[in-house]
């Protein structure tokens, strides 16, 4: 099926305009028409090889969202017409331990990426979402609900769940204090989750600007991190800490803020190491923890909770042309809060 999107050619190079064939559909593939797709910062490490060598040509894009074109014969869980969403990986081997509990994400295989990875066949390079059309399994798709305006589902399908599902795994609720470090794209959906969950919820950001918005977003508290001596009045206050920074930081002023036996959940991957320093987990068992994603059921699980909560990002919807300007204003933490790109305009 011809297909028309955007595709970098290099790790320097801008996007741009690039035509291609998606496949036609096997029996339990769903093709679907892109409504909006959203720019995520991994796109942005990925394009310009921050995450090292990539594969090009690529076509970026895993926050997508659209409506069911085309069903394969075989295809029960969508109709024409449906909805549907697609996020971050569009396959995974299916039989280890993983992939077996719904945690596609952590496959022992490795999953398959929607973009800059080989399909299984290991040789099908596979096109992400900035483009109008796209075919999937339907295993790996999932149902939107329809009181959700589409645009601002698009960003849940990667930021949304990133911050879901650490916040459900450490036990976010009532009574905890929850900090979120950054304020983009990944951490103003952490607000909105960590609010409806119940907890109190601190948002540290190098960007004072943003307090008007964290505080409308739910957030209880907002710290200016340029100064450390904000942190450090905050020691040992908290339960559980996600890091959405894209950049390098010091990691231990944050570990520093947690409480015995609490969590800092790393979730930004800047693509260069942290230093840390080991007296600062061991003075009080506190843990340094990774997440990535969530696996397929709990992907669906978060868009019926956005669905009963009315829970979408906020995002600047734009033209494909504005795309390489995106990117840059990204990179300068000047987005409010997600970019998603109208697939109309490809
Ligand atoms: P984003 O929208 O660009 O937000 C990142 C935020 O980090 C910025 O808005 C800014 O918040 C803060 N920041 C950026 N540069 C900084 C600096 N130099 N110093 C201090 N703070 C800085 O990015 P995103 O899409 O949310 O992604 C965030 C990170 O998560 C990326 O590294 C991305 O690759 C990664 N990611 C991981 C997963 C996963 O599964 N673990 C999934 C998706 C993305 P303030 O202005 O509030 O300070
Ligand atoms: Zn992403
Ligand atoms: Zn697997």
């Amino acid at each position: 099926m011809k297909t028309r999107g955007l595709a970098v050619h290099s790790g320097s190079a801008p996007l741009q305009p690039f035509e291609f064939e998606r496949r036609s559909l096997r029996p339990n593939d769903v093709a679907l028409d892109i409504a909006y797709s959203g720019i995520c910062h991994s796109d942005i490490h990925q394009v310009r090889e921050e995450w090292g060598p990539a594969l090009f040509p690529m076509v970026p894009g895993h926050e997508i969202v659209g409506v069911v074109r085309e069903i394969g014969s075989n295809v029960t869980k969508f109709a024409i017409g449906d909805p549907i969403g697609v996020g971050v990986f569009i396959d995974s081997c299916r039989t280890c331990a993983s992939c077996l509990k719904g945690l596609e994400q952590y496959c022992e295989n490795g999953m398959t990426g929607t973009y800059n990875s080989y399909e299984r066949d290991g040789s099908t390079v596979a096109y992400g979402g900035y483009s109008n059309l796209f075919v999937i399994d339907a295993d790996y798709a999932v149902h939107v609900p329809k009181n959700l305006d589409m645009a601002g589902v698009a960003p849940l399908l990667c930021a949304g769940i990133t911050l879901y599902s650490p916040l459900k795994h450490w036990g976010a609720c009532p009574g905890m204090n929850v900090g979120i470090v950054g304020l983009g794209g990944l951490g103003h959906m952490g607000v909105k989750f960590a609010k409806a969950l119940g907890a109190t919820v601190t948002v540290f950001s190098h960007s004072p600007e943003k307090e008007k918005d964290a505080l409308a977003m739910g957030a209880d508290k907002f710290v200016v991190t340029k100064d450390a001596q904000n942190l450090v009045a905050l020691e040992s206050t908290f339960d559980l800490i996600l890091n959405t920074v894209s950049a390098q930081l010091d990691i231990n002023l944050y570990l520093n803020l947690l409480k015995l036996d609490a969590t800092l959940v790393v979730i930004g991957l800047p693509g260069k190491a942290y230093e840390v320093n080991v007296g600062n987990l061991l003075g009080a068992r506190r843990s340094m923890a990774g997440s990535m994603i969530g696996g397929i059921p709990e992907i669906q699980e978060m868009l019926y909770f956005c669905g009963k909560h009315n829970i979408t990002s906020d995002v600047e919807v734009i033209d494909a042309d504005y795309v390489n300007t995106a990117y840059e204003r990204t990179v300068a933490s000047d987005v409010k809060y997600r970019f998603v790109i109208d697939a109309k305009t490809f």
